[in-house]
């Protein structure tokens, strides 16, 4: 860095722009902190990449993932919230709650009294061409969010796993039918939910299966070309709706080796509060939720940890 470049010295600094980095900007901006957000290299976070939100309370009509991150932005900013572009690529958090440091896209330096992490986490995708064609068009990472517009329909689920098996579970009880798609001879999932599963009559498993393709019509899905892994054989499964539950990587790359996580990286927050094991930095949304991974959920937590820095900042302040 050059010497002469000034550090600029915030009290209250958000990473992620998603519905958790965004709410705590709306609380820690009505406190006076003087939030700064960086957006990160997906602004707006997932809810961006999705078409219709129709559980989120306050829009009875429903609203497009993209529209109602932009409603949640300019509330932010209403109340004086700077939001920036800008990537987090390198952070040095004070141990005992001294000024924590954070270099943006390499370059620029930022210090900060708290810190509230709003990274989210990423769906994984199975990585097909078609896929990605028919994303939010019949294929989605989301059964809770999605779901209801499958109603009565037949669907495909890919996945092995508790979250696999609590999402088919849930669609199981709007569509007629649910293939889930195994790809090895057994679930990953623990054995209540497997219990579940099996338990559930409109839903049809399809061990050692793979997903080949997914058909669509050009505008939305029509169906999904499987194999069988052991057989070879190939099938076409007629289904309006396509569901990945493969699993969500976290995206704490950045604090590896400095705040604690679990074994798949999900920050550990202390019980009932977004307090990390560093004071002055919380952590808020799906970043640390491997379990609800909701935008009211991830607004809910971001609320939090922007109430719990301003309490941090008037203890320190008044010597606490
Ligand atoms: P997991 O990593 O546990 O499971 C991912 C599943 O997707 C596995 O069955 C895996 O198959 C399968 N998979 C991965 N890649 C592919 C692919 N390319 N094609 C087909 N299948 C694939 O992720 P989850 O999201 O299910 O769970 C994450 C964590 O969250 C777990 O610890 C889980 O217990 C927890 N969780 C807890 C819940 C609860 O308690 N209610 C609810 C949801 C999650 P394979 O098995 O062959 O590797």
């Amino acid at each position: 860095m050059n010497a002469e470049q000034e550090i600029e010295h915030l009290k209250c600094l958000i990473i992620g722009s998603g519905p958790a980095g965004y709410t705590a900007a709306i609380y820690a901006a009505r406190a006076d902190l003087k939030p700064v957000v960086y957006t990160g290299i997906v602004p707006g976070g997932q809810l961006t990449q999705t078409t219709e939100v129709d559980n989120f309370p306050g829009y009875p009509q429903g609203i497009t993932g993209p529209v109602m991150m932009e409603d949640f932005r300019a509330q932010a900013e209403r109340f004086g919230t700077e939001v920036r572009f800008g990537y987090a690529t390198k952070v040095d958090f004070s141990k005992d709650g001294g000024i924590h440091t954070v270099v943006i896209d390499g370059t620029k330096t930022v210090t900060a009294d708290t810190v509230i992490i709003a990274t989210g986490a990423t769906a994984k995708w199975l990585g097909l061409e078609s896929e990605e064609k028919y994303n939010g068009f019949g294929v989605s990472a989301c059964a809770v969010c999605d779901g209801f517009f499958f109603k009565g329909q037949d669907v495909a689920i890919v996945g092995a796993g508790d979250t696999a098996a609590e999402e088919a579970t849930y669609l199981a009880k709007l569509c007629n039918k649910v293939h889930m798609l195994v790809r090895r001879d057994e679930f990953r999932a623990s054995k209540a939910m497997i219990h579940r599963v099996l338990n559930t009559p409109n839903i049809e498993i399809h061990y050692n299966t793979e997903t080949q393709e997914i058909l669509g019509d050009g505008q939305v899905v029509t169906g999904v070309r499987v194999k069988n892994n052991k057989t070879q054989e190939e099938n076409v499964l007629d289904i309006t709706g396509f569901f990945v539950a493969i699993g969500h990587t976290p995206n704490t790359e950045l604090f590896k080796g400095i705040l604690d996580m679990d074994e798949t990286g999900y920050l550990i927050t202390k019980p009932n509060v977004t307090a990390t094991n560093i004071p002055g930095v919380f952590a808020c949304g799906d970043v640390q939720d491997n379990v609800y991974r909701q935008a009211v959920t991830a607004a809910g937590t971001g609320c939090m940890a922007a109430l719990e820095a301003e309490r941090y900042l008037a203890a320190k302040e008044s010597g606490e």
